[in-house]
């Protein structure tokens, strides 16, 4: 018998529903949803592939595996004996070396009910804030805008807001690809309002930047010197409200200065686009009636993500659009739960319900919630950080799971040692051809979508179930159980008073303990269970216990700061970390391409999606190719200061002279065992701890010279 299973797409976090028909162990197809009113039956070309992906095979971690020695193959476990080893593992490197001996290495693509089990083994049981997750790589600069502007990690906006904006400020955002459905709502709204103006900023002529009505083709990197210079023609041409600005804001008087300096001519010196363009910009956006702005990667993954956010958020700030129909900063989540993740705490530089693991305050009331004395107090590390103290030696135990850092984290080379140098490497997975699984000597087979119940929450803000419509194969487990099983052997161990803690009988109970830990903060749900999730659909947050959801924040005004203002932050423009230079002299970019997702761990196993794009290539502008005597098709050598790979190169007219692209999802067989990340910088912003992933010199010559 056909079963109809209503849950949520995997892969981005615009977060779509999908109707999952299964029958017995087979998932037969994926359709829309048309009652999940974030997507209201809307998929991409990846969702649409969805059924297409799921395996039972050996394409899949069916079992457990260990690795007796280093260099030797991976040989079959018992499941029961695995997670023993892993608490055996775990144990003996907490009475060895302490609790910072061990980090632990999440993902987005986990669940809610994921993060906060494992949040809780590391910071209650462990006591470790070594705790971060792929999603630093996404959103984290994001999350700090927010939080130096508006008071807090919430996305102000909603996708209603894509219909009911007059000016759309698309920055660091290929939508087209990377948000398609969103996208699509948003070129629906346009041809019904064909009034609106769209602005996009990117470096290259993308999809995106294809249907706007104004393309500012930015140097990478200098969108702060873009945005003041917006501001000072908005300030100029009378179009700030002034009156917002000083019922609802503070710290306009210590940026103006700032902003001074970045004239419209001043600006094109430094961002490369014609200063006629960047007033015509802020024009439209100081005269909308409602101004929206979407931005995603080309913002956060730089070494000045914050101040790049920050200084978007400005724009909406001086103009009073927030808190309006059709009007805000919106960023736009690249993982299906990164928010999720974030509400949970399962990050270094967060606890759970928005709260500061800085803060004694916040340590209290979390370890009072989970029922233990208290939390960690060393601060942990993120991302780049924490895999640094592996290579250093510090972190001898490393636990990843659903992610796949050894080729999608920057500087592989320095990553790959740094995952040789561990101690010990447990690998939580569900697909058996990830590159980090050559580094692991405990693999504990994960089970994935859609196999998997629990939560997830979009970038609007709306939690959504994730449903599981087949089992899992082989000895695969739910991330939560397998981190909850080695929890309480582990508990047995060295506490056995804590493996209460983890005896969770399901993920419906896992989620109301989170929940009740967001009472009273920002995002508060603590009035949301899975009854009414079954009963209501996906909820928005915060949501009310009467059974309201919030739309739009910030609508009267009142922001999430300590006297309810908002705040201009006197953010500087600094350049890209890394200059280019006569010996590495092209600016190199990095995104996605419509139809891979990440490592291709998932997508790879379409032949559908593959057929679109089957290799990789780096593309330069032809100018670039002639000067080089490079021809289209040939193979060339790309060189960053860390390493290099050797693709086929393209002439590719939407790439400006003087840079480089490369699509960022593949690696092994099609790059001699590397990946994008062999060139990309590993510089981080000081304040999220984001890797600059979208901006790395690199020098390009034939293949075969030197
Ligand atoms: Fe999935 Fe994102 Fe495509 Fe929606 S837009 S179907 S969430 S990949």
């Amino acid at each position: 018998m056909v079963r109809s299973v209503a849950s949520v797409c995997c892969y981005c976090g615009t977060g779509c529903g999908v109707l999952v028909e299964a029958g017995g162990d087979r998932v037969l197809a994926v359709r829309g949803d048309p009652d999940h009113p974030s997507s209201r039956g809307a998929l991409c070309s990846k969702g649409r592939a969805l059924a297409d992906t799921v395996r039972r095979d050996e394409a899949r971690v069916l079992r457990a595996q260990w690795r007796p020695k280093r260099g030797r193959q991976l040989q079959p476990l018992q499941l029961p004996d695995a997670l023993d080893m892993a608490a055996d593992r775990l144990a003996d490197t907490l009475a060895r070396h302490g609790p910072d001996a061990i980090g632990f290495y999440l993902s987005g693509q986990l669940l809610t009910e994921d993060y906060a089990a494992f949040n809780k083994l590391a910071r209650a049981l462990v006591g470790t804030n070594h705790i971060d997750t792929n999603s630093r790589l996404c959103m984290s600069s994001a999350v700090t805008g927010y939080k130096q502007t508006l008071g807090a990690d919430a996305p102000p906006a909603c996708y209603e807001d894509l219909d009911l904006a007059d000016t759309v400020l698309i920055a660091g955002s290929n939508m087209a690809y990377a948000h398609p459905v969103l996208f699509r709502r948003l070129e629906a709204a346009r041809a019904l309002r064909p009034e609106m103006k769209v602005v996009v900023v990117d470096p290259r002529r993308t999809d995106t930047a294809a249907m706007a009505d104004l393309h500012l083709a930015i140097a990478p990197g200098t969108d702060v010197a873009l945005f003041h210079a917006m501001l000072n023609v908005m300030v100029w041409d009378g179009l700030v409200d002034a009156d917002y600005m000083e019922r609802h804001t503070t710290g306009f008087a210590g940026l103006k200065a700032r902003i001074h300096e970045f004239t419209p001519r001043a600006a094109q010196d430094v961002c490369g686009v014609p200063a006629q363009d960047i007033i015509q910009a802020a024009r439209w956006f100081g005269q909308s009636r409602a101004a929206l702005s979407l931005y995603t990667m080309g913002l956060n993954q730089s070494s000045s993500g914050t101040a790049k956010n920050a200084a978007l958020i400005h724009l909406h700030l001086a103009t009073g659009q927030i808190g309006r129909p059709g009007a805000g900063p919106f960023s736009l989540t690249g993982q299906p739960n990164a928010m999720g993740g974030r509400e949970a705490g399962g990050m270094a530089t967060l606890l759970p319900g928005h709260r500061d693991p800085s803060d004694p305050a916040h340590r209290a009331e979390v370890a009072a919630l989970w029922g233990v004395d208290a939390l960690p107090v060393e601060p942990g590390l993120p991302a780049v950080a924490m895999f640094d103290a592996v290579l250093e030696g510090r972190i001898k135990v490393l636990w990843i799971a659903a992610t796949n850092p050894a080729q999608s984290m920057p500087d592989q080379a320095r990553v790959r040692a740094a995952l040789e140098k561990a101690e010990f490497v447990i690998v939580q997975e569900a697909f058996a051809g990830t590159e980090t699984l050559a580094y692991a000597d405990l693999v504990l087979p994960a089970a994935t979508w859609p196999e998997k119940d629990g939560t997830v929450t979009n970038s609007e803000r709306r939690i959504s179930r994730v449903r599981a419509a087949v089992p899992p194969p082989g000895d695969a487990l739910p991330d939560w159980r397998l981190a909850c099983e080695v929890a309480r052997r582990l508990a047995a161990r060295v506490a056995p008073e804590k493996a209460a803690l983890f005896s969770y009988v399901g993920e419906s109970e896992i989620f109301a303990e989170h929940a009740r830990m967001t009472a009273g903060r920002d995002l508060d749900y603590s009035a949301l269970d899975y009854a009414v999730l079954e009963a209501m659909g996906p909820r928005q947050w915060p949501y009310r216990p009467n059974g309201d959801s919030v739309a739009r924040l910030y609508a009267d005004g009142r922001f999430a700061t300590q006297d309810g203002r908002a705040r201009f932050v006197d953010v500087p423009y600094v350049p890209v970390a890394e200059p280019v230079s006569a010996q590495y002299p092209l600016r190199l970019t990095t995104g996605r391409l419509r139809d891979h997702w990440h490592t291709m761990a998932r997508t790879g196993l379409s032949l559908g999606l593959t057929r679109h794009v089957e290799e990789p290539w780096l593309s330069l502008n032809p100018s670039d190719m002639t000067r080089m005597g490079l021809a289209s098709g040939t193979l060339a050598r790309i060189r960053s200061r860390r390493g290099g790979v050797v693709l086929p190169v393209r002439d590719d007219a939407s790439v400006r002279p003087g840079h480089a692209f490369l699509p960022m999802h593949w690696g092994g067989a099609f790059m001699a065992g590397q990946g994008v990340n062999a060139l990309t910088n590993p510089v981080c912003d000081p304040q999220s701890h984001q890797p600059e992933l979208k901006h790395a010199a690199v020098a390009v010559a034939a293949a075969g010279l030197p």
